[in-house]
């Protein structure tokens, strides 16, 4: 179906701003803005890809603001229909006033994403694009954004149709043999076939394992600081987030009255659960802690365990350490300014594989923090998969359950092959993990 209206909506965020861009698409759109416009040249009579000067008029005829205004012809565009953006001065009330003023001249508003759903529609983004252009607005770091631009780019899209025509090939073969079972040599080909399918599977599977990565890098790793009360996981906390204040002052999205604090690492979001908000030595209050701290630890990719470096490891500590399972673990000593002479450093309660680093710090004094800083860094690549691979992050959920479900017909089709399974039924997985 092709969309035979004409929408309108401000395509920059609402609120104060030097210049908002309100944006037209549609059949009408050059001549609802012709209308309303009052420059030397007329949007009607402009070229595509020109940029008129002029005043968007009022309901009066009078002129509501000076703006300039971009033309793009049809195909040319953006949504593949004729577009006219319009960039007038920010705030609220004058950009607020053009769309009215569009609405009453005969546009619709349009519906979140409808500009991107036209553009689908047109052939102008394939539907993996269009995905990414919803996760771009929400890409929350400069790492997740250079993920989500290539698969704007249409990398993901490029990758996927590369192994798509490696298995329509070998599903050619496939077919072939049901066919014209008589005219093929058996015995050798099916095994070759067959490699040819774990092959292709061994890609797609090599995808699924990356998912977590991309996921966590489009939507932050998530931390968790487990310890019993009192070892520092506030200090610590604020400290880390005092460095992160000081590196990135106005950071987009603290989440300061939240559960949650974020830092960032070389453009990865560290989303540390602030389970050390809880004040404890309440009683009620420090039950509630321990709670959270324990949803936290269930919940987080990479937990900091944070011991007493002034103090032995007891029952409270090992508890704490059952938290986390089976993520991996940063060991912080706390306190390091109160260890007593030269006291060796006890076995931090968690299974050594876990760990991903083990430092000593001292929350409450400047820089203090630091080393844990430091072992953070170092650990996320791993947590983050190592190599995620930008060019093939996935951004949707849709994408991800898609891979999963290829995969898991390529792995049938592989059983197929080396069970010596009749070319019918390998030629159903196959074309399965096609769909
Ligand atoms: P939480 O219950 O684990 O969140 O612990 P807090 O951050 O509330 O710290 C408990 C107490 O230990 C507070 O009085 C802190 O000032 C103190 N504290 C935290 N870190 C250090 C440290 O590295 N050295 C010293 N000397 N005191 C610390």
């Amino acid at each position: 179906m092709v969309a035979n209206d004409t929408i309108v909506a401000l395509a920059t965020a609402p609120g104060e701003s030097a210049v908002a861009v309100t944006r037209l698409s549609g059949p009408d759109a050059i001549s609802i803005a012709s209308a309303r416009f009052h420059g030397r040249i007329s949007p009607a009579d402009s070229a595509s890809h020109r940029i008129l000067f002029g005043s968007f008029l009022g309901d009066d005829g009078s002129p509501l603001d000076s703006v300039l205004l971009s033309v793009f012809r049809s195909p040319r565009s953006y949504t593949g229909e004729d577009v006219v953006e319009i960039s007038s001065h920010g705030g609220t009330a004058i950009p607020r006033a053009i769309v009215e003023a569009l609405v009453r001249a005969g546009a619709r508003a349009a519906r979140p994403g409808e500009f991107t759903e036209r553009a689908f529609r047109n052939g102008k983004l394939d539907l993996a694009q269009a995905e990414s252009v919803a996760a771009l607005i929400r890409a929350r770091s400069e790492r997740s954004l250079r993920a989500v631009m290539s698969a704007l780019g249409g990398s993901l899209s490029r990758r996927v149709a590369a192994v798509d025509s490696e298995l329509v090939g070998l599903l050619a073969e496939v077919e072939a043999r049901i066919d014209f079972p008589a005219d093929v040599g058996e015995a050798i080909d099916g095994v070759e076939l067959g490699r040819r399918c774990s092959r292709i599977a061994g890609s797609v599977r090599e995808w699924v394992a990356r998912i977590p990565g991309s996921r966590r890098m489009q939507e932050g790793v998530r931390a968790a600081l487990v310890g019993r009360a009192n070892v520092g996981k506030s200090s610590l906390l604020n400290a880390l987030v005092g460095y992160d204040r000081a590196i990135v002052d106005e950071s987009p999205g603290t989440t300061r009255d939240t559960v949650e604090e974020s830092i960032w690492i070389e453009g990865v979001e560290l989303r540390i659960a602030d389970t050390a908000g809880l004040r404890a030595g309440l009683g009620r209050v420090e039950g509630l802690g321990v709670e959270r701290s324990a949803r936290a630890a269930r919940d987080c990719d990479l937990a900091v365990l944070v011991l007493d470096r002034s103090d032995g490891v007891g029952d409270a500590d090992r508890e704490a350490a059952s938290w986390v399972e089976d993520r991996p673990v940063v060991v912080a000593w706390n306190k390091a300014d109160l260890r007593v002479g030269i006291a060796p450093r006890p076995r931090a309660p968690v299974s050594s594989e876990l760990v991903v680093g083990e430092v000593e710090t001292i929350a409450v004094r400047p820089g203090g923090a630091e080393p844990l800083l430091g072992a953070l860094r170092s650990a996320l690549p791993r947590v983050l998969c190592e190599h995620v691979g930008e060019e093939v992050a996935t951004t949707s959920v849709r994408q991800d359950r898609l891979f999963a479900e290829a995969l898991a017909a390529l792995e049938r089709a592989e059983t197929g092959f080396s069970a010596d399974l009749s070319y019918d039924l390998i030629a159903v997985d196959l074309a399965d993990a096609r769909r």
